[in-house]
């Protein structure tokens, strides 16, 4: 069978893996040079290994991507780096029960109502639906009390959600509890060499891998083939004929290039949104953190940072020429003038906050870039379930796999394998 896959991410590598080990015949197209989609990652000069755009692991529960890794022979580092909460202008280790249970800045009964309603409603509660109709906003508040929500949570749920801080589900909540592991795992040589890896065994298997070119239309013909229409980076076009196509690109995107959709089929997803993400990543003669941490959650409100998250406290620098590596992260709709801000002007923002943590920073730097993703986290709010896209669609031989239907766990790469290798098997069907 002919297969087209659009897209490059996890999704799409994932599908065209599984579909060329069962030997059919693959073709994956991408807009960007190099696979990994949203994971992808670049080299600076001097570097050994690659580094995410914008910063990625694994939790040690994500099997999917753990079990590809494995069967490619793609080694995972597995550690425990550390997390903490920055709350009053200071940090505080917060990534176990026993740091929830001496955070110092709240009473010790409120910490006790915190750490048992996470281990009773998310952490050890399979049952996810009956959270569906809640919000975090509202709920929270009443299960683990004001001060603590108002301290630590709502800082983060504002400066992340923004306008739609007061609507997104318990749901989402939920799986960000209840995945989380201590320990986290990270591919070796970062996402883009992971994806490079299966890229490779698709090719070894007889996929095509074919880049820098952007679809711009996908059409049904009278006996059901389809036929893909591509631009590369000159203008040229080309059209391929396929049985079957997966894409995986936000619902948004597959409704543009499939003008055979109706008007009633695009108007089911009008529901769904989702928020636009920029990375700032530092690069530093010393340790920004004096405390090693890994991943800093910033709950202060009107924050100019949502995380701070110094990846060479998680992966050795000796990968980056001993360079201390910096995200600056934060989530945004892609209308906000801070998207389009440049580098300088952005930094100039973000310092009022750094210089508190280390006042040296700025001495160290040594250079320093902001990456954009125009869609980077869909937004869950009441009853999601009800309004996911599903995989098949009015076009007979078309499906949709994508970010946004990774529910009730949190999108990420795990899922975008997960969903990759469903769809392999579920359009052979
Ligand atoms: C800031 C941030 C932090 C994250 N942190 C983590 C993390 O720690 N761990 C984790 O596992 N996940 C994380 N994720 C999520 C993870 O990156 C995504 O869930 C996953 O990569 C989605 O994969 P995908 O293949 O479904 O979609 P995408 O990665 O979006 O892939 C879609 C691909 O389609 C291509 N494309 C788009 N339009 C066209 C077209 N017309 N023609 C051809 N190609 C096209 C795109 O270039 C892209 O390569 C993070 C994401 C962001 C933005």
């Amino acid at each position: 069978m002919k297969i087209g896959i659009i897209g490059a991410g996890f999704t799409g590598l994932s599908a065209g893996y599984y579909l060329t080990k069962l030997g059919h015949d693959v073709t994956i197209f991408e807009k960007d040079p190099q696979p990994g989609g949203l994971a992808i990652g670049y080299r600076e000069k001097g570097w050994q290994s690659p580094l995410e755009e914008h910063y990625h692991h694994w939790f040690i529960n994500d099997n999917s991507a753990i079990e590809l890794a494995k069967e490619i022979e793609h080694e995972v580092i597995i550690k425990t780096p550390k997390s903490s909460f920055y709350v009053n202008g200071k940090s505080y280790q917060f990534d176990s029960p026993f740091s929830m249970l001496t955070f110092p800045k709240l009473p010790l009964i409120d910490k006790i109502r915190m750490a048992a309603i996470f281990a009773i409603l998310f952490r050890f509660n399979p049952f996810w639906k009956i959270l569906e109709g809640f919000k975090i906003a509202t709920t929270i508040p009443i299960l683990i009390g004001e001060k603590a929500y108002k301290l630590l949570w709502e800082p983060q749920l504002i400066n992340k959600m923004g306008e739609y801080a007061k609507n997104i589900s318990l749901v989402w909540f939920w799986a960000r509890i209840k995945k989380r592991t201590k320990s986290l795992a990270y591919p070796r040589d970062g996402f883009l060499s992971f994806a490079k890896h299966i890229a490779k065994h698709i090719a070894i298997n007889k996929g095509e891998m074919i880049y820098k070119t952007e679809v711009y239309k996908l059409l049904e013909n009278n006996n059901k083939s389809l036929s893909i229409f591509t631009k590369d980076r000159h203008g040229r076009e080309k059209k391929f004929l396929f049985d079957k196509v997966i894409v995986t690109l936000p619902t948004h995107l597959f409704l543009n290039i499939a003008p055979q959709l109706s008007q009633a089929y695009k108007n089911l997803f009008e529901p769904l949104d989702g928020l636009a993400a920029t990375n700032m990543v530092l690069r530093l003669r010393k340790p920004f953190f004096k405390d090693k941490t890994y991943w800093l959650s910033i709950c202060e409100a009107n924050s100019p940072i949502l995380v701070v998250i110094e990846h060479t406290n998680f992966i050795d620098k000796k990968h980056y020429n001993d360079e201390h590596i910096v995200y600056l992260g934060n989530y945004l709709k892609s209308t906000d003038k801070n998207f389009i801000k440049n580098k300088e002007d952005l930094l100039q923002i973000y310092d009022s906050l750094l210089i508190k943590i280390n006042p040296e920073y700025k001495k160290n730097i040594i250079d320093y870039r902001v990456f954009r993703a125009y869609f980077a986290q869909p937004i869950i709010p009441l009853n999601y379930s009800k309004i996911i896209p599903p995989n098949t669609t009015p076009l007979q031989n078309v499906f949709l796999a994508n970010m946004q239907q990774v529910y009730p766990w949190d999108r990420g790469t795990n899922y975008a394998i997960e969903a990759g290798k469903n769809i392999a098997r579920s359009i052979l069907r």
